[in-house]
C-alpha cells in the first residue's frame, strides 16, 4: 500500500491534538509541503504513531513540547517523534523495546500502562520493512525515530521517456 506520509501524519496529529491541549502540551509538526510516499500499512502506521505519541504525552510534564517531523529520503523516509520530557537513563535504553520493560517501576505504575507500547512499535515497524531507534537524555527529553521504505512518486502524466518541458 502506498501512503502519503505527510497527509497521514497531519490527520493523526489533528486527531490527537485535543489530548495534548488538555494536558497543556504543545503538539507541532515539521512536515514538507508536498506529499511523501512510503510503502506501509496505514493501520500499522497509525498504531506506531499513536503509541509513540501516547508515550510523549505520558512522559512529558505539563507545559512541554512534542513534535513530529518527517525526513524524506530516496531509499527510506524517517519519522521522528520528539519530546522535551523526563527522558530515559542510558542504562535502560537498550531494553525499552522489550515486552513489559518499563523504566523505574514505581514511576511507571503511577502513570499506568503495561510496557507493551514500544514492543508493538518495533514489531510493526519491522513488519513494514523499517527500523526504529531512540536518542534520549534524562531531564532533557527523547527522540524516537522510525523509517519506512520510500516509494518514488507515481508519474501521473504517463509521458514516460519524454523530456519534461
Ligand atoms: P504501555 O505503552 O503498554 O501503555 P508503557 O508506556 O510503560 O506502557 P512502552 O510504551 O513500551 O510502555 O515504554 C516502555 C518504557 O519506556 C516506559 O515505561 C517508559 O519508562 C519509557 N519511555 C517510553 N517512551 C518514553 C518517552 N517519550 N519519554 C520517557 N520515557 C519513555
Ligand atoms: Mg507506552
Amino acid at each position: 500500500e502506498n501512503l502519503d506520509l505527510t497527509a497521514e501524519i497531519k490527520e493523526i496529529v489533528d486527531r490527537l491534538q485535543p489530548r495534548f491541549r488538555k494536558k497543556g502540551l504543545e503538539l507541532n509538526t515539521g512536515l514538507p509541503p508536498e506529499a511523501v510516499y512510503v510503502r506501509a500499512d496505514s493501520d500499522h502506521l497509525e498504531q506506531i504513531l499513536s503509541n509513540l505519541l501516547d508515550n510523549a504525552l505520558k512522559y512529558t510534564p505539563e507545559g512541554g513540547r512534542v513534535a513530529v517531523g518527517l525526513l524524506p529520503g530516496e531509499i527510506e523516509v524517517i519519522v521522528v517523534v520528539e519530546d522535551n520530557g523526563i527522558g530515559i537513563p542510558a542504562e535502560d535504553l537498550p531494553r525499552i523495546f522489550e515486552r513489559f520493560y518499563r523504566v523505574d517501576k514505581a514511576r511507571s505504575r503511577k502513570l499506568g500502562g503495561t510496557g507493551l507500547g514500544l514492543a508493538i512499535v518495533k514489531h510493526l515497524v519491522s513488519a513494514n520493512g523499517g527500523r526504529v531507534w531512540v536518542e534520549s537524555e534524562p531531564g532533557r527529553g527523547s527522540k524516537f525515530y522510525f523509517s519506512l521504505p520510500a516509494v518514488e512518486e507515481v508519474e501521473e502524466t504517463g509521458n514516460y521517456g519524454r523530456d519534461k518541458i
